[in-house]
């Protein structure tokens, strides 16, 4: 099936529909279909350009693209959903080493490959699209102290930012640092790199993560939590 015929069947009317509400432009379906139009028979597609790209951390040779499942609706809840627990309203306190009084900095309790890695939450349980405005507006002035924070580090080049929010539904925001110098970490790839790379010594990375705390406690507000 080609993209034309797959949006033929996508011929809908969403005149009438209410603002926030518009179709997707391909179901779960559709999209589907459009990856089975170009995958061979084994359902694989080619590699992409990306594979090719400096900061892809695998090497050609040998790699394979993993075929695309066929979509499971309704999908299986996050945790913290569905009658799920939330892992993050349970653990107050864990790793956290900033806080205020509506939202908690913390570290994993083991260091991973990128030098740094903390993640923000609120206190209380929202996801990203259910945030308050006020605590919208919180959200948006601590990822830009706490990036600013992560770059001023000695030997960072760069906070990447990102919510996924596929596995919890309690908004975690992730900052990963890139250490400087280094141009086959930069970009989404590093997120992939962490795993791969050997653990940042522990007492480094906790080092690193209380200069991050304390520059936000001074530039921000809210309390450094020291160990
Ligand atoms: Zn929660």
């Amino acid at each position: 099936m080609d993209l034309a015929s797959v949006r033929s069947l996508n011929a809908r009317d969403t005149s009438e529909a209410p603002k926030y509400h518009l179709r997707m432009p391909l179901s779960p379906d559709e999209f589907y279909a459009t990856t089975a139009a170009v995958a061979d028979e084994e359902g694989r597609t080619t590699l992409s350009r990306m594979t090719a790209w400096e900061i892809f951390p695998f090497e050609q040779d040998g790699l394979r693209v993993v075929p695309l499942k066929a979509p499971e609706l309704p999908e299986t809840p996050r945790r913290g959903e569905g009658g799920l627990p939330c892992a993050s309203c349970a653990a107050t306190g864990r790793g956290t080493v900033w806080q205020d009084d509506h939202w908690r900095l913390i570290t994993f309790t083991e260091p991973s490959g990128a030098p740094l890695v903390m993640v923000l939450l609120p206190k209380d349980h929202f996801d990203l699209t259910d945030l308050p405005d006020d605590l919208a507006g919180e959200l948006g002035r601590l990822i830009v102290h706490t990036s600013r924070a992560i770059e001023s580090l000695e030997h960072i080049a760069r906070a990447h930012v990102s919510r996924w929010g596929d596995g919890g539904a309690h908004l975690h925001v992730f900052f990963f640092a890139r250490p400087e110098g280094f141009v086959q970490l930069r970009g989404t790839c590093l997120a992939i790199w962490d795993d791969l790379l050997p653990q940042t010594p522990k007492d480094v990375r906790d080092a690193d993560a209380m200069i991050v705390a304390r520059a936000l406690e001074a530039s921000y507000g809210g309390e450094a939590i020291t160990s």
